[in-house]
């Protein structure tokens, strides 16, 4: 039986306290449907608003097999052991399947880590569409700040429209590359590509590294034909191996770096700025949509009128409009 829920008041004591527990909790509240969850979960994320946004949020994507989990567990534990920091393991992934196959963020891909008293892996909600599950992750994202932690990686997979999503949660968002294989075969687009603020080549060790070299080179070639990014970053490109830790401290600094110029700048209070503002939009066209699939009228309407369009004897747009008449 699932634990009774507390209220906002207790919530949020429970996350200022750093409450694991707590925090595990109220993720799992902001993930439910269930509008009486959805309207407490509301009052929590305000009670604990002034202590978001202290973190550095970190997307990292990359495909299958190119060594996310094992480059998240190994600079990881640099941070959390090395550099003190409370680090939290997000994972957008709508695809994931439950009870079979591999998920992001499931704790036995990085053994270490979950382990450790500092940090904080939850694997990615599992139902619902792309937007359903990324508003999920910004709020538990948001939840993690409430909690203390100081870095969030939110990881997803690099083939497909959820790095557009994590895009729009993150600060820096990291491309994980391999040596070797060409664009298409990794499935990298070039939308994705320029949506990185660094490359990384993934395992750079074992005879591997002028291969990883050589690809870097390669890579930073072809990042100079696109267009500079607003922010004025240069999108770096360099190698590390997860397994022998080397690049990772030089990957990390990077990524300060990036957070030191862009803060002096104003791009990284604008880019948060911006986010928000997409999120409202976002918010705004969610509850439109649910209000209006929430009317009686639509939905003993609805069966007929998508017979009819699907039968081709009502355009979409007159469908639309008879429905948003009733
Ligand atoms: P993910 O699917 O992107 O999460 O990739 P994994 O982290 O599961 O790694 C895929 C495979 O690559 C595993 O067999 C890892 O042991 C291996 N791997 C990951 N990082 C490195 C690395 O730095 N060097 C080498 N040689 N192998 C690695």
């Amino acid at each position: 039986m699932p634990a009774p829920l507390l209220s906002a008041a207790d919530y949020a004591l429970g996350l200022a306290a750093g409450q694991r527990g707590v925090l595990a909790r109220a993720i799992t509240l902001v993930e439910s449907t269930l509008p009486a969850h959805q309207t407490l979960a509301q009052q929590v994320l305000q009670a604990v608003l002034p202590r978001t946004g202290g973190a550095l949020r970190l997307g990292i994507t990359g495909v299958p097999g190119v060594g996310k989990s094992t480059f998240i567990e190994a600079l990881g534990l640099y941070l959390v052991e090395k550099l003190g920091k409370k680090l939290a393991v997000l994972a957008v992934d709508p695809s994931s399947p439950r009870g079979g196959g591999s998920i992001l963020g499931d704790k036995t891909r990085m053994p270490q880590l979950t382990l450790h008293p500092r940090a904080f892996i939850r694997p990615s909600p599992a139902s619902g569409s792309l937007g359903g599950v990324a508003r999920a992750t910004r709020e538990a994202l948001l939840l993690c700040e409430a909690a203390g932690y100081d870095v969030i990686f939110v990881e997803t997979v690099g083939v497909g429209q959820s790095e557009v999503a994590v895009h729009g949660l993150v600060d820096f968002f990291l491309l994980l590359m391999l040596a070797g294989a060409g664009d298409e075969l990794q499935g990298v687009k070039r939308g994705i590509m320029e949506m990185a603020d660094a490359l990384l080549i993934t395992k750079a060790d074992a005879g591997n590294e002028a291969a990883a070299r050589r690809a870097a080179r390669d890579y930073e070639g072809a990042l100079h034909l696109f267009p500079p990014a607003a922010s004025g970053w240069a999108v770096p490109v360099r190698t590390c191996s997860a397994l022998s830790g080397a690049g990772l401290p030089e990957a990390w600094a990077l990524i300060e770096q990036y957070a030191a110029q862009t803060q002096a700048s104003g791009y990284w209070q604008q880019r948060r700025a911006q986010q928000q503002l997409q999120w409202l939009e976002e918010a705004v066209r969610q509850a439109l949509e649910s209000q209006f699939y929430g009317r009686v009228g639509v939905q003993t309407a609805l069966p007929g009128v998508r017979a009819a369009v699907a039968e081709g004897q009502l355009t979409p747009w007159a469908a639309a409009e008879r429905l948003l008449g009733q």
